[in-house]
């Protein structure tokens, strides 16, 4: 690793724990996986600056921190089994697996869900399952599942995902208009019921239902 990018990812590690990242099996999964390889070449110099960046199909990458926090939020454990809907990149897969016993991923481009899937594997995340569809229905044949993370915004809260929520199981997701400012929302399934919180307001890109017609 060349010198300014060994600095580069310490300024990396130093802006999320100055932004508050404290837990430090998160920080440990952010110091562990490579992002240089998740972005296009032509954004290599800035893989570790803390922003969002634009990948294939008119899609992003989120801002590392967002990543981080999103991920601190979810309280992985080491048995969980997570779902996430809009794999991308994959970063945010690749980070949760670090954490997680098995992730399923869940996009609706062909063209990111190959990328990804060949991506991870190429990397050893051998725990990540990527799924081409729509993630508006999560993936019923493999719920429930312990934690829930949603990395598109929703307009409202997709019902078939909080039903494959398991019991005392939490989901994140971005909640708000359509290129406007969505908040985080934090929902945890109490056996009970839903009780819900509200987090930071983010902003991403749209929830939009179905597999994209283009590839
Ligand atoms: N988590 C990603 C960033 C996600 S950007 C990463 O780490 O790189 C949001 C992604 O959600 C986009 O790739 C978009 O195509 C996908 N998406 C949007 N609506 C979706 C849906 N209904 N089902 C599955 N994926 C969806």
């Amino acid at each position: 690793m060349p010198a300014d990018e060994s600095e580069q990812r310490m300024e990396f590690m130093l802006t999320l724990r100055q932004r508050g990242i404290g837990d430090q099996a998160v920080l440990r999964a952010m110091d562990a996986v490579p992002r240089e390889h998740f972005i296009e070449a032509r954004f290599a110099d800035s893989a570790y600056a803390d922003q969002a960046m634009p990948i294939a199909c008119g899609q992003t990458i989120s801002q590392p921190y967002v990543v981080a926090y999103m991920t601190e939020q979810l309280q992985v454990r080491p048995n969980h089994r997570v779902l996430e809907v809009g794999t991308g990149s994959g970063y945010q897969a690749a980070v949760l697996s670090r954490l997680a016993r098995e992730v399923v991923t869940i996009e609706r481009y062909r063209t990111l869900a190959n990328s990804a899937r060949a991506r991870l594997k190429t990397l050893g995340y051998t725990n990540v399952e990527v799924l081409l569809g729509d993630g508006f229905g999560g993936e019923p044949l493999r719920a429930p599942y312990d934690r829930i993370i949603v990395t598109a915004a929703a307009e409202s809260i997709p019902p078939a995902l909080t039903a494959q929520l398991a019991d005392g199981g939490i989901m994140i997701l971005p909640l708000g208009p359509h290129g406007g400012t969505q908040e985080l929302v934090k929902l945890t399934n109490t056996g009970q019921g839903l009780t819900r919180e509200t987090l930071i307001p983010v902003r991403f890109v749209p929830l939009l239902p179905g597999q994209a017609k283009e590839l």
